[in-house]
């Protein structure tokens, strides 16, 4: 059986990665913040017993270390990246920038998934699809960015392109992918009601894109629909 490990997996997208794959019959080990307060993750546990849901905050260093060791005997075939915080207004904007939200912004947007990287690594190298997805947003772009603002965010999805562009590179020799995907703007929390593509359009577009993943396709920046983004 294939398997997935999710973070923020309570909400959003990570919430619909993980409905998706579990309908698709992988092992889903959903990760968030706080189990006791995720009752759809909870409703899907009655329904599927190949879904685990563990309690992590991607800041906690220490708990993705435990995590890692208590799954050492698992192969793990799919890394989601997906958990992620915008920061909120006016402490990402120039003139009022809050330096202490900045922090905790890159710490979960760029930095906790390098660190479930290295800490999985073990697990991917034994599983068979061998892939590290990086849900990343376009507005790390800087050929896309016209309209300025949301310096956290922006430049926490920009050195998060950065890293992941390297980790592609570092782990080639490996047989790892990494695959660099924004979601589009979507129906979530952090989208608000005015995006454009749905959950299910943008998760079924990201699945296709690791299902169809060939090595030609790793540490490139890509859209949910398969189209090519400027770094
Ligand atoms: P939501 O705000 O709806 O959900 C964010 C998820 O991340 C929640 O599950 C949240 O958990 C989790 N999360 C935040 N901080 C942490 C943490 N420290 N530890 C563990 N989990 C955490 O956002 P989306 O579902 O829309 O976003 C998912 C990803 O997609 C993010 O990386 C985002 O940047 C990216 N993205 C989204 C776009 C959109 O239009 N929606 C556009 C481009 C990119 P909790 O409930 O505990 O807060």
């Amino acid at each position: 059986m294939l398997s997935v490990l999710v973070t923020g997996a309570n909400r959003g997208l990570g919430l619909e990665f993980t409905r998706q794959y579990l309908d698709a019959g992988w092992r889903v080990i959903a990760t968030c913040r706080a189990p006791h307060e995720a009752p759809e993750l909870r409703e899907l546990a009655k329904r599927y017993e190949h879904l685990a849901i563990h309690a992590i905050d991607v800041r906690n260093f220490v708990a993705i270390d435990q995590l890692a060791s208590a799954l050492a005997d698992q192969p793990l075939d799919v890394l989601i990246n997906n958990a992620g915080v915008y920061g909120d207004k006016p402490g990402n904007g120039f003139g009022s920038i809050d330096y202490g939200l900045w922090q905790d912004v890159l710490k979960t947007n760029t930095l906790a998934p390098v660190k479930l990287s290295e800490s999985f690594l073990a697990h991917l190298r034994r599983g068979s699809r061998k892939l590290i997805v990086g849900i990343t947003s376009l507005m790390g772009s800087m050929g896309d960015n016209t309209s300025g603002n949301a310096i956290c965010y922006r430049s926490s999805k920009a050195a998060l392109n950065a890293a992941f562009k390297s980790l592609s590179l570092d782990l080639k020799p490996l047989g790892i992918g990494v695959l660099i995907l924004n979601p589009g703007w979507v129906l979530t929390d952090m989208g608000g009601p005015e995006a454009t593509t749905t959950v299910e359009q943008s998760i079924t577009g990201m699945r296709r894109i690791i299902d169809q993943y060939t090595p030609a396709l790793s540490g490139r920046f890509m859209n949910f629909d398969g189209r090519e983004l400027p770094w």
